[in-house]
């Protein structure tokens, strides 16, 4: 028996060690791992340089109070900076929190220039920002707010892509936007180009303000550092973790100058936030994701492994119903059931995830190599020859 809570359905699986894609069962087997910890191992396992980064920071100071300057901070808010939208970040544990601070930056913009009223959030239905309560009510989802009520007031929702939804739950009091550039937990939907230039074009308007959730589909893992460079938009602010870790927790929201005003000292903090140790695992995923050809790589394999796949879908149409994606964030959408077809992945050494919809959803390391994407690929053929 365990003596952890079961809230979540675990898999009967645990490792000893990883390498690069790949890891290492308890059992002695070893899997290809599609699915890095959910968008969050960047750069594979073991990474050298992460490893020197960690171990040699960790003989100098782990923790210390943000009450102090933290000088590894300020590199890495330096380096987001100036290769973002952003001029001003702020550092804290998760995507949850991000998100979080996300959501209190936009209205404490508009208390802070003597619109207090302008506070709510327009989301998407059925989305995923995280597990707090304001990020699940911010979700709109009955199955994640079911029975943790009373409510956390103040967000209202519009369709997926869908513009007329959006501009129809506009209000006066709408303080944000606020979504994920492409959806990840939610099955792998892609805002269009167009989309996204037509929502900016309305904030602009209404002096409303573009929150995009980068927490998934961030750092590279669309092929672009940022999803929302694909459509030439620039966000207010943009919550980002999972990736900027690569497997330590980070998170941190990215904001303009102008929005960033509203953030004096006491309005928001974290304990852990921006810590050294944190730090210098976020300065090593900057550098090797912006070294040269790098995301060129992310996007030559995308545009390889999403074709291929395409091709398998073709073969197989009574098994896969559609293929979805940007970059190495990938889903298969199904037309058998989700848990049985990922049970037969793993059973062939390819771990992977659901979403929502059922979709399987894919995305390996970003440096996955093309031999890795071909073994993959070989594996989901097999599975679906069995159907
Ligand atoms: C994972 C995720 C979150 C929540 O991040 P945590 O680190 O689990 O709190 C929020 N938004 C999106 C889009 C995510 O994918």
């Amino acid at each position: 028996m365990s003596y952890l809570a079961e809230n979540y359905k675990r898999r009967n699986l645990s490792f000893k060690k990883g390498k690069g894609s790949y890891l290492f069962s308890t059992d002695g087997k070893k899997y290809l791992d599609f699915l890095s910890g959910i968008a969050v191992n960047t750069l594979g396992h073991s990474n050298p340089k992460l490893i020197n980064a960690l171990n040699s920071q960790a003989k100098k100071v782990w923790h210390v109070s943000n009450s102090f300057k933290i000088p590894e901070g300020e590199v890495l808010a330096k380096k987001l900076a100036k290769k973002t939208f952003a001029d001003k970040v702020i550092f804290v544990n998760s995507g949850a929190e991000a998100n979080e601070a996300a959501i209190k930056i936009a209205r404490r913009y508009f208390y802070s220039i003597g619109a207090p009223n302008k506070n709510r959030i327009l989301c998407i239905k059925n989305s995923f920002h995280g597990r707090t309560l304001a990020n699940i009510f911010a979700s709109g989802s009955k199955k994640m707010t079911e029975g943790f009520g009373p409510k956390v007031s103040g967000f209202d929702h519009f369709k997926f892509s869908d513009i007329k939804s959006l501009k129809k739950k506009i209000t006066k009091n709408t303080a944000a936007i606020f979504f994920e550039t492409a959806m990840g937990e939610s099955g792998i939907k892609v805002h269009t180009k167009k989309f996204l230039k037509e929502v900016r074009k309305i904030c602009n308007k209404k002096k409303i303000l573009l929150i995009l959730d980068e927490v998934q589909c961030g750092i590279g893992r669309s092929g672009k550092f940022f999803a929302y460079e694909y459509a030439k938009v620039k966000p207010d602010i943009v919550p980002i973790a999972k990736g900027i870790g690569g497997g330590f927790p980070i998170g941190a929201v990215l904001m303009t100058k102008k929005v960033s005003k509203c953030m004096v000292p006491g309005t928001h903090g974290s304990t852990y936030g921006g810590n050294p140790l944190a730090m210098v695992i976020g300065n090593v995923i900057m550098d090797e994701v912006f070294k040269k050809g790098f995301l060129v790589n992310v996007r030559k394999n995308s545009i390889y492994f999403l074709s291929k796949l395409q091709s398998i879908r073709n073969n197989y149409p009574h098994v896969i119903k559609e293929i979805r994606g940007i970059g190495l964030l990938i889903g298969i959408k199904l037309k058998v059931d989700l848990g049985n077809f990922i049970n037969k992945l793993t059973e062939n050494k390819l771990l992977t995830i659901k979403a929502s919809e059922n979709v399987v959803r894919i995305l390996p390391p970003l440096n996955v190599k093309r031999k890795e994407i071909d073994l993959a690929l070989k594996i989901i053929n097999k599975v679906c020859s069995e159907y």
